[in-house]
């Protein structure tokens, strides 16, 4: 892929389609690993769970709460929390193929009634006012044209009071024109700065409680993305042919060494004002 030939992608549920099962490199998941310091020697797969995690504990969802998870993936991460906690959760995504493979997964975990995951628009959710007691966003925020419309959707569903949490991309180095091309071939949009994130988590009527912010604990990720590609690529080629594993390794040597030099990470914590 040359750079000319870079477009921005405009449908993110149809890239989601394509990309389809080669999340399996990431066991599924579709956001980063987690590592507690340089010298940490946990595998890809146990520090994307340990991020779970780490973001579960922060939306500290109780026995009978029900949970909304927009931009679910395949619902791995719901269906690790609902392994976790009897509460409910319903995922949303805007990809038709996740909302298979995740209900799929769903039942093949015995979750059948706890998790849902439905086709949905973030920027629109088919939701009631506050119906749900916590809302997450986990790495789905940097598809959003209108990060702040996102963001006051998830608040006008959030029952008062309720934990709203999100992992967001943090530009800390500025990114050239090129590489902002590369990002939405990848259908990213550019990440902002920290200080612009918050604000525009502050503004959509989110109250910040904590900020856990993680660039050097998740850049690892990068590099461990294409060895476990490598390491499987026999497996991967056969499952989902040459061609297009070779395709995904080219677009992801283009865009993962731009978020592993530039690019942080932030856990946002925050909740529904109670009035
Ligand atoms: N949270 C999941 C997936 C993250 S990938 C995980 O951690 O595994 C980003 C997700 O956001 C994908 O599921 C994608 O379909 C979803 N997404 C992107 N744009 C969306 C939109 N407009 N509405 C709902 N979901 C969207």
């Amino acid at each position: 892929m040359s750079t000319t030939e870079l477009r921005p992608v405009e449908d993110i549920g149809g890239f989601y389609d394509q990309m389809g099962g080669l999340i399996e490199v990431m066991g599924g998941n579709i956001h980063v690993g987690y590592w507690h310091d340089d010298e940490d020697q946990t595998p890809l797969l146990e520090a994307i769970n340990r991020l779970t995690d780490i973001v579960g504990a922060k939306v500290d969802l109780q026995p009978g709460q029900h949970l909304l998870d927009v931009g679910c993936g395949v619902g791995m991460p719901a269906i690790r929390l609902g392994q976790r906690v009897e509460a409910r959760i319903t995922g949303v995504t805007i990809s038709d193929w996740q909302v298979q493979e995740a209900t799929r997964r769903i039942k093949a975990h015995g979750l059948r009634g706890q998790v849902e995951v439905e086709l949905g628009d973030a920027a629109d959710l088919a939701f009631e006012d506050e119906s749900f007691d916590a809302v997450l966003l986990f790495q789905s925020l940097q598809h959003a044209t209108d990060r702040g419309q996102w963001l006051r959707e998830a608040v006008r569903v959030a029952r008062r009071g309720a934990r709203v949490v999100l992992t967001e991309f943090i530009e800390e180095i500025p990114l050239r024109p090129d590489e902002v091309e590369i990002l939405r071939a990848g259908a990213m949009h550019p990440p902002l700065r920290y200080r612009e994130l918050l604000e525009v988590v502050g503004a959509s009527g989110i109250v910040v409680d904590d900020v856990l912010d993680c660039g050097d604990r998740i850049r690892r990720s990068y590099p461990g993305y294409f060895d476990r590609l490598d390491r499987h690529r026999d497996h991967l080629v056969e499952a989902f042919g040459e061609e297009r594993v070779d395709m995904q390794r080219e677009a992801m040597s283009t865009l993962l060494p731009i978020y592993r030099d530039k690019i942080g990470y932030l856990v946002v914590t925050g909740h529904k004002p109670r009035r």
